[in-house]
């Protein structure tokens, strides 16, 4: 049996919650496959790591001073090693951010960075292999997804890999420049990363338990709905209710 694992942000917005998503993982053996996005809210004032890298890098490529907010982006990673005692030092990879948002390496890149950090803190924690998105997801130079050679390498990728951490949302161009999918993305990289090792499951674990009949913000205590069609679950999330990414139910549509 094998099972595809993705989390929702808020749920690796913290060294706790992280340690509650790894023991999630380490109590399936099935979970082979973990796809984390970028760190989310810790509460409701908080800011989405993305959403800061969005901000810094729109400051770097006005040529302004960026280090106050990269320093902040940062100490939210440090301080998930930290909390989880990892021997784990990022040190290198941001001096590398700095440069290539100096360099004006684009806002895809800057904000894939969020994903990125966090899988690599992801796979040190579990153990697992690291493997970076913008190997294995392709868009071609319009920045269309390209799913059949994206599935080809993924899969040949995976092979080799019994247990594996893939970053959500992002991937790259067949000219290495990176790309992301829209907002929420990370749901489609857990989606794509199931049909490529032919998952038996994929699960996508978020704040809300299940698909219910209503916003739980709005209606109090609404029924979960047990059973629902792809094309149900698409409809849905093509219409706003914001648990899924529209475009995440394709690719597993296909393969069942
Ligand atoms: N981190 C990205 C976002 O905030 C992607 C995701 O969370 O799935 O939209």
């Amino acid at each position: 049996m094998k099972k595809v694992v993705k989390f929702g942000g808020s749920s690796l917005a913290s060294a706790e919650e992280f340690a509650k998503e790894g023991a999630i993982i380490q109590a399936d053996k099935d979970r082979k496959y973990v796809v984390p996005p970028a760190p989310g809210k810790r509460d409701s004032k908080d800011t989405k790591v993305t959403d800061m890298l969005y901000n810094a890098y729109a400051l770097a490529e006005k040529g302004k001073n960026f280090d106050k907010e990269l320093k902040a982006i940062k100490s939210r990673y440090q301080e998930i090693i930290d909390g989880l005692k990892l021997d784990l030092s990022l040190d290198k990879e941001f001096k590398k951010v700095k440069e290539n948002f100096e360099a004006k390496a684009g806002s895809d890149y800057a904000a894939s960075r969020g994903e990125y950090l966090n899988g690599i803190i992801m796979a040190e924690y579990l153990g697992y292999d690291f493997i970076d998105a913008a190997e294995v997801i392709f868009f071609d130079k319009k920045g269309n997804f390209m799913p059949e050679k994206t599935d080809e390498v993924l899969r040949d990728r995976l092979k080799g890999c019994e247990r594996a951490v893939i970053p959500g949302f992002y991937g790259a161009k067949v000219d290495g420049t990176i790309m992301t999918f829209s907002r929420g993305g990370s749901d489609i990289t857990g989606s794509i990363v199931a049909k490529a090792v032919k998952a038996d499951v994929y699960e996508n674990w978020t704040d809300v338990s299940g698909v219910l009949v209503a916003d739980p913000r709005v209606i109090e205590n609404p029924k979960g709905i047990e059973t629902i069609t792809y094309r149900e679950l698409r409809e849905l999330s093509y219409m706003g209710f914001s648990v899924l990414h529209e475009d995440a139910i394709f690719p597993v549509r296909t393969s069942g």
